[in-house]
């Protein structure tokens, strides 16, 4: 049972439904705080045998929104048909939720201070405030580059901060690696912020998602497993929410199957929507490790935009995108690396794909479901 408290509802109220929820025995409540764009709304899961709690006990108190009995699964994260739940979060002064779309375009792996001062100098040129920048690398092969690891997180922090760049996208592969973001987040003076990122190969790392789901700082940016149904993913991204970190962005990437040949993975961003129904969590769409490659095809576009682009226009609000400077030289994915020249077109491809998924909302066209049985 999850009761939901009005936005910004006073904390006696609230401790009043924890109050009320502790009398039942075998139910245990628990908080859950979400940062809507009407204010902070409180959610109090009641955990265990809620069959003999009635729904009236809390659905008649003036600060309850509503009461909804869930099911077992995706309990903080799913939106249990609930069309009106809070979707995303605010971070570092930027909003991660369903109103627009956030590039995130950086280094797969940091590689030296002058590439990454070239990738944050293109961003804050355009005005872009996020990116991407790999410290620790997942290999495949224990002989591949295996990333600078925390010897390069003070120039990364710094060159981000003087270029007002506010996130960064940041894998661990192990908690101990948080640990040295924070420490170096805090020599430097904070000047940028970090999202926390779940690879793909890390889906079900139960350890290290519970360790990023208790450190109740940073964002998380949970990659879907490339060899695992969608299901057992948002399970795995329900461990992060479960321990007390509901600020989330799923992220789609592929999934491993040769039938996604001559692309590197078989983009699942038909997914998008799926996942705007079930959760509420914000969706990224990874264009570059879905596809695998920079080819430009005979439209003039890179293969990546076309993917990227179907993602928007499913509604996804977050593209994660591969950039270097000069990708011959760079030591993790190259082959699929966008050079500099094609971030602004990236921008204004993004934006006018953007526009056009809010038109059609928007339009007078009968596309949306009430009218559907027009267009048949
Ligand atoms: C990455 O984003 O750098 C990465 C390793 O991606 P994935 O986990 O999707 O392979
Ligand atoms: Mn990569």
């Amino acid at each position: 049972m999850i009761v939901t408290l009005k936005a910004n509802a006073p904390l006696e109220a609230v401790e009043f439904v924890v109050e009320q929820a502790k009398r039942f025995p075998g139910v245990t409540p628990r908080v859950h705080r979400f940062d809507g764009q009407g204010g902070c709304v409180v959610e109090v899961h009641l955990i265990g045998d809620t069959q003999k709690v009635p729904d009236a006990l809390f659905a008649g108190l003036p600060a309850v929104r509503r009461v909804v009995r869930v099911s077992h699964k995706y309990r903080v994260i799913g939106r249990h048909g609930r069309g009106d739940a809070e979707v995303g979060f605010s971070y570092n002064g930027l909003r991660f939720d369903e109103s627009g779309v956030v590039l995130c375009a950086g280094l797969c792996a940091v590689d030296t201070p002058e590439h990454v001062e070239q990738m944050m100098s293109a961003l804050s040129g355009l005005g872009l405030t996020c990116t991407r920048m790999g410290a620790y690398k997942p290999r495949t092969s224990p002989y591949d580059f295996q990333g600078l690891g925390r010897e390069c997180l003070p120039w990364v922090f710094e060159s981000a901060g003087r270029h007002g760049v506010r996130v960064i996208a940041m894998e661990v592969c192990d908690a101990r690696q948080m640990d040295e973001i924070f420490a170096a987040l805090e020599m430097t003076g904070n000047p940028t912020g970090v999202m926390l990122q779940i690879g793909t190969r890390n889906a079900q790392n139960f350890e290290l998602l519970k360790a990023v789901g208790q450190q109740g700082e940073l964002p998380v940016l949970i990659k879907r497993g490339m060899g695992i149904t969608l299901e057992e993913s948002l399970n795995a991204v329900e461990y992060v929410a479960a321990e007390g970190q509901p600020n989330i962005v799923f992220c789609l990437r592929g999934v491993k199957s040769h039938l996604g040949d001559p692309h590197r993975n078989l983009v699942d961003f038909a997914h998008v929507p799926v996942l705007r129904a079930q959760t509420r969590l914000p969706v990224c769409v990874d264009p570059s490790h879905s596809v695998g490659r920079m080819r430009v095809v005979p439209d003039g576009l890179p293969e990546i935009f076309h993917a990227a682009g179907q993602g928007v226009l499913a509604g996804a609000s977050m593209v994660l995108v591969d950039f270097h400077p000069d990708p011959h030289k760079a030591l993790c994915d190259g082959p699929q690396a966008l050079t500099m020249e094609y971030l602004p077109r990236l921008v204004e491809y993004l934006r006018r794909v953007r526009d056009c998924y809010e038109g059609i909302l928007a339009s007078e066209v009968p596309l949306r479901p009430e009218n559907r049985r027009d267009l048949l």
